[in-house]
């Protein structure tokens, strides 16, 4: 044995601890899941999912069209006054306990898929999508029966076809907000997953072929934003639920005005997370690192804009930075991986393209000493400080691993600068007075505030934003608000 000094820092390495990708197996090409079946698009069109780790494909998917999309919907509508329609809350609960169920008894092969075609760590995916996907599955088969008591009336209506849209950061955990509460309503759905992330929803589709579902109470489209379109116009859909950007949300609203379609939009953020000079820091720390480094960045609650009081800045800033030279950023696959990769190139040319321009505008970057893969989609933990409020990366969404660090002297600035912000999703206090979080909260213009901790999820709470974050809660007893006629 080697005599080392306790003060030395071992330059022992992480052994590899690969999950193993054998426990899912990925077929050739996926049809799209129609009236309980799988059944090739009518045009015949498939296109690539890649992993990001790697660039290499995964599969094809079926590119869904317009005949695909009225198809989905007339089996939807079918559904809805047949089967499922009839179908009353104790059973509907007996399905999506099922559901919840299975996805529990496949957790793994969930997990492995869904980092394999997203890119973000197992430990994420593992930890945290697929379990929170189950519950939100438990949850709402809970409601299933007693929506006559969720405070909507003595006997609230489901709307019929929901038309369901959902981007690529959390597919499986989207997925579940979608379906969960819609079909505990009584609704029955159309969902499109992202172009890059499908295949955890095309699982999820046998998962419901394995429950037992009714055919075309849940119906699953792959393809791009204009299957997307399609299927938010379709004249057939009773609700449109939709989770993205901003840009493509503003979209459906113009598309849907007037039409009686019930909307409700989960769009970008710009959370601020502020930390007190009475902050626990080394707390605060951990909780800034989460707050947006989690998924490499991409969650739209994501605290994007550390405003920390000015008196503990530096210490803030000394403390991340060694932080995050311990965070480790590869193999998505790998048990001992913090950050995985950027989930599609196009992604990663806008998260290099924003943090050019928060250099040119004048703040200061830096990143750990970070090797990047050869192949795949990356980029390194970054942070800038000497952001001010005008420049584009305290303004605009980057959604990618990038935090920018500004500061305050008094609550009242605090609050004037996380309020300055199109957005109003989520915000993050840290301080260790409880009088300070109240005052704080009551004036944060954010559908989400977290205390003296971040990004905690839990499919009771509810959750959406204000503004340019959209309208509408998912999760909890509000979430069957968007799914029933009250
Ligand atoms: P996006 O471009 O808006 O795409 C979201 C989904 O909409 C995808 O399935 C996309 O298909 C589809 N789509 C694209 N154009 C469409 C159109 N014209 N009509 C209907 N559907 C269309 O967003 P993204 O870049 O994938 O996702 C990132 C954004 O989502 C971020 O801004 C983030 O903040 C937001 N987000 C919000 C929440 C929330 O709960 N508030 C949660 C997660 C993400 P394709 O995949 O083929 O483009
Ligand atoms: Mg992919």
């Amino acid at each position: 044995m080697v005599a080392t000094s306790p003060l030395a820092t071992p330059d022992w390495d992480y052994a590899p601890a690969p999950e193993s990708a054998d426990v899912v197996s990925i077929a050739p090409r996926y049809g799209l899941f129609i009236g309980g079946e799988f059944v090739p698009p009518a045009a015949g069109e498939y296109f690539a999912t890649l992993n990001p780790a790697t660039e290499q494909p995964l599969a094809e998917v079926a590119q869904a069209g317009e005949p695909d999309v009225d198809r989905a919907v007339a089996a939807a509508r079918a559904a809805y006054g047949g089967p499922w329609g009839a179908t009353p809350g104790r059973d509907r609960a007996k399905y999506l306990y099922r559901v919840a169920r299975v996805i529990q008894e496949r957790a793994r092969e969930f997990a492995v898929l869904e980092s394999l075609d997203n890119g973000k760590p197992i430990r994420e995916s593992r930890d945290v999508d697929i379990p929170l996907a189950a519950a939100h599955f438990f949850y709402y088969a809970g409601w299933a029966d007693k929506l006559a008591h969720a405070g909507f009336g003595p006997d609230p209506r489901p709307l019929g076809v929901a038309g369901q849209v959902i981007p690529w950061n959390f597919p499986l955990l989207m997925a579940a907000w979608k379906l969960a509460p819609a079909l505990a309503a009584g609704n029955t759905c159309v969902l499109k997953p992202a172009e890059t992330t499908p295949l955890t929803a095309l699982l999820l589709a046998e998962v419901i072929q394995e429950a037992g579902l009714p055919p075309g109470t849940v119906n699953i489209l792959t393809g791009d934003g204009a299957t997307g379109r399609a299927l938010v116009a379709h004249p057939g859909v009773d609700k449109v639920a939709f989770t993205g950007s901003t840009e493509v949300g503003k979209e459906i609203q113009r598309a849907l005005a007037g039409t009686g379609t019930r909307l409700t939009l989960e769009l970008g953020g710009k959370a601020a997370n502020v930390v007190f000079d009475d902050a626990p820091l080394d707390q605060a720390v951990e909780g800034i690192v989460n707050g947006i480094f989690f998924n490499q960045g991409h969650v739209c609650c994501a605290g994007s804009r550390l405003l920390v009081q000015e008196s503990v800045a530096d210490t803030v800033l000394d403390r991340l930075k060694r932080r995050l030279g311990t965070l480790r950023l590869g193999d998505p696959l790998d048990k001992n991986t913090d950050i995985g990769a950027i989930n599609s190139r196009q992604q990663l040319d806008k998260i290099t393209e924003l943090s050019a321009a928060g250099e040119q505008e004048g703040a200061e970057r830096w990143s750990p000493a970070c090797a990047l893969p050869d192949r795949g989609y990356w980029f390194p933990p970054t942070v800038f400080s000497g952001v001010s409020q005008a420049h584009r990366i305290a303004q605009e969404e980057i959604f990618g691993p990038v935090l920018s660090v500004l500061t305050f002297r008094t609550p009242e600035e605090a609050v004037a600068k996380a309020n300055n912000t199109p957005y109003g999703l989520s915000a993050g206090i840290w301080t260790e007075k409880g009088s300070r979080i109240f005052w704080m909260a009551q004036r944060l213009r954010a559908g989400v505030i977290w205390a003296n901790t971040y990004n905690r999820f839990d499919p009771a709470s509810p959750f959406g934003g204000y503004q340019e974050s959209g309208f509408g809660r998912e999760g909890g007893r509000h979430g069957l608000a968007g799914y029933l006629d009250a």
